[in-house]
Parts: structure tokens; C-alpha cells; sequence
């Protein structure tokens, strides 16, 4: 059985104001890693996370886990824009919203389709190290 619960915050005047600067705070440092992501024309996930994770925390004075969420969000924003074929990241990859059609190497698809491929690529990339384990859950029976 699932259960949700509804919850209202209701902060006080002093929490309601740290509340806002730390969301201030992560917009700044979100639009500073898009920033460097489109300087280095880098995208995925561990490089821009390589580039920014430190900066985010000092200058923005972020803790760890609002600078990877913040880096996330970051990176999750050009999936749909990336070209699967060329690396090609670009608004106008997505001509219209079901449409994903590359400007720089003319590959085209639907658009979820085209997501759906690139969050499968982060997904290999990412496997969890399990060693030994994995072998034997692939490995066939006896
Ligand atoms: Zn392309």
C-alpha cells in the first residue's frame, strides 16, 4: 500500500529568507555550470560535473548534495537537445516538440525516442561496480 502525505512548510521569517537565498544561490550556480558546459561544448554528466562540483561549492557556497542535484539539473536539460550520432547539442535540434532533427549531421527521429537513447548511453556509462556479483547473476546455471 502506498501512502502520500501532503505536508505545508511554514517556516519562520528567518527560515523563509535562508530558504530563498539558497534557492537563489542554486539558480546562480545552475546557470554557472550551463556557462561552463557550453564553453567546453561538454555535456555529459561526469565531465561537467569534473569541471564544476568545486567552483559550485565554493562560490556558491553550496552543500554537496545541492551541488549535484544543481549539476543534474543542469545536464538532464540538454538530453533532449543532444544529437545521439554527432554529440551535437543544440535548441534547434528540436524543431518542434516531438521532432528532434540535427543541425549539424542531419540525423532526425522523434524526440522521445532520441531522449530515451541518450539517457540509455548515460545509463552504461554509469553501471554501479559490483564485481563479482554481476558475474554471477549473468554467468549461466549449471
Ligand atoms: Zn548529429
Amino acid at each position: 500500500m502506498k501512502l502520500t502525505a501532503k505536508v505545508k512548510l511554514l517556516p519562520t521569517d528567518e527560515q523563509r529568507e535562508l530558504l530563498l537565498q539558497t534557492m537563489e544561490a542554486a539558480n546562480q550556480a545552475a546557470n554557472y555550470v550551463s556557462d561552463v558546459a557550453w564553453q567546453q561544448k561538454t555535456f555529459g554528466r561526469v565531465p561537467v560535473h569534473r569541471l564544476t562540483y568545486y567552483a559550485v561549492r565554493e562560490q556558491f557556497g553550496l552543500s554537496a548534495q545541492m551541488a549535484v542535484r544543481v549539476i543534474g539539473k543542469v545536464v538532464d536539460a540538454y538530453t533532449s537537445q543532444t544529437c545521439p550520432v554527432c554529440g551535437c547539442v543544440d535548441k534547434r535540434n528540436r524543431p518542434a516538440q516531438s521532432v528532434f532533427s540535427c543541425v549539424g549531421c542531419g540525423y532526425a527521429g522523434l524526440a522521445d525516442h532520441i531522449a530515451a537513447l541518450n539517457i540509455q548511453r548515460r545509463a552504461v556509462v554509469n553501471l554501479p561496480n559490483v564485481g563479482a556479483a554481476w558475474q554471477l547473476l549473468t554467468s549461466p546455471r549449471l
